[in-house]
């Protein structure tokens, strides 16, 4: 049964910062320019294999990759691709469709017509090969209903519960996400609140680690988030303020074009695109079917060849949360070595200075976590799902119970090696 809204107004306030890509190395480099004599408690947080679209659904669940079942966007999926319809699109020309632009305005249209509520975005996906893909954020994650295994998030977990909470629309920029969050503690109706913040991983990619564009967004951070903490303080009795980000950010020192090595491959070797295997080329990784018998020993003697990275173990997966048990993005993963970038790849065709997505236990990789109040925060990403439950069940019991439940099967405070 439902219990009614919590009385909210000037009691309590937990507020949760997510900052995209403000990794534990960045964060540490940056002590004197964000909340200096504000924050109690940091420390870092380690990550998971893959790209937001991983980190995100597991720091709102607290389940990892294999789990929720994200990793990332595009999948091998001839049979089941929501893109058979647009095979037409395969015979415009390369010089149209490599453009940033026009692809931004077929994504959206596509995902218009598809009725996709969640983050949509075609990159550099070739449309000859769009039809045999799937996309895996289709729905929005931080409405009902937006993990694929259907598992419940924090915010499914605060309206089932009637907590009285504030989230940010991730389709707005920064200045107005603050700007609706301050709206809402003056309206004091609300115990519980999570601010997405995600252009600082735009700066990183563009300008790389060590901009000044970086600090100055940094400082920018700082600022607002001490006028928020001031006006939480003039409306409510406690506040506590959490912040944590998804990953951090390398430097690029190189790019790797495996596509052409793959396009010499198929010439020497005989081997086709979706007759002996596919794949599909991140920022960071390549992901590999293999679809004939021939197919495996070739490929693995290829990228034993390639210098940028290296194939992952299954035991590797599994430790890294991301052994998906159908083999949903791929048999064989490539990992290029932290600063190694695939360029061109399936995201894009342009260098950039800043990238994430290597080995978590690069110091690169690692997030962090943060509080205004003396804490024990979590080790690893899927354990801030167990923080935010907590502070949404402060002295209410039917919460509490779920609380210990999670902590004991999420491995709240446990570690990747
Ligand atoms: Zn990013």
């Amino acid at each position: 049964m439902l219990s009614p809204p919590r009385q909210a107004g000037g009691e309590e306030l937990a507020i949760f910062v997510f900052i995209d890509a403000f990794g534990w190395q960045i964060f540490q480099r940056h002590q004197e320019d964000f909340l200096q004599g504000i924050l109690q408690t940091a420390r870092p947080l380690d990550t998971v294999l893959g790209y937001s679209c991983a980190c995100d659904p597991t720091i709102l669940t607290g389940h990892l990759p294999q789990e929720h079942g994200h990793f990332s966007f595009f999948q091998y999926a001839p049979q089941r691709s929501p893109f058979r319809g647009l095979r037409p699109l395969g015979w415009l020309p390369r010089w149209l469709t490599s453009r940033g632009r026009v692809r931004r305005i077929i994504s959206r249209q596509v995902a218009r017509q598809l009725g996709y509520t969640g983050y949509f975005q075609l990159y550099n996906m070739p449309f000859q090969r769009l039809p045999l893909m799937d996309y895996s954020e289709k729905r929005d994650l931080y409405q009902p209903g937006g993990i694929l295994s259907g598992a419940a998030t924090i915010f499914d977990q605060l309206r089932s519960r009637r907590v009285p909470f504030h989230v940010s629309d991730w389709r707005h920029d920064e200045p107005r996400n603050f700007q609706s969050l301050r709206e809402a503690i003056r309206d004091e109706q609300i115990s519980w609140a999570y601010l997405y913040l995600a252009e600082l991983d735009g700066i990183l990619h563009r300008d790389g680690t060590r901009a000044k564009t970086v600090t100055d967004h940094i400082r920018g951070y700082d600022r607002q988030l001490r006028d928020l903490l001031k006006l939480a303080g003039e409306h409510y009795r406690v506040v506590r303020m959490y912040l944590f980000s998804d990953h951090g950010m390398a430097d690029v020192t190189g790019c790797y074009d495996l596509m052409a090595d793959l396009q010499r491959w198929e010439r020497a070797t005989g081997m086709r695109f979706g007759k002996d295997y596919a794949a599909v080329f991140d920022s960071t990784m390549a992901r590999f079917w293999l679809l004939s018998d021939r197919a495996e020993p070739a490929i693995r003697e290829l990228l034993a060849g390639c210098p940028a990275g290296r194939t992952l173990s299954d035991a590797e997966l599994d430790a890294y949360g991301c052994l998906f048990p159908q083999r949903e993005y791929g048999d064989l993963f490539f990992l290029l070595d932290a600063g190694m970038l695939l360029c061109p790849s399936d995201m894009g065709s342009t260098p950039l200075k800043g990238m994430h997505g290597y080995c978590p236990s690069h110091e690169d990789s690692t997030a962090m976590v943060a509080a205004t109040v003396p804490c024990l925060p979590p080790t690893r990403l899927d354990g801030l799902y167990s923080l935010m439950l907590r502070e949404a069940a402060r002295g209410r019991d039917d919460l509490t119970a779920a609380t210990a439940g999670t902590a004991a099967t999420a491995g709240a405070a446990g570690s990747l090696a």
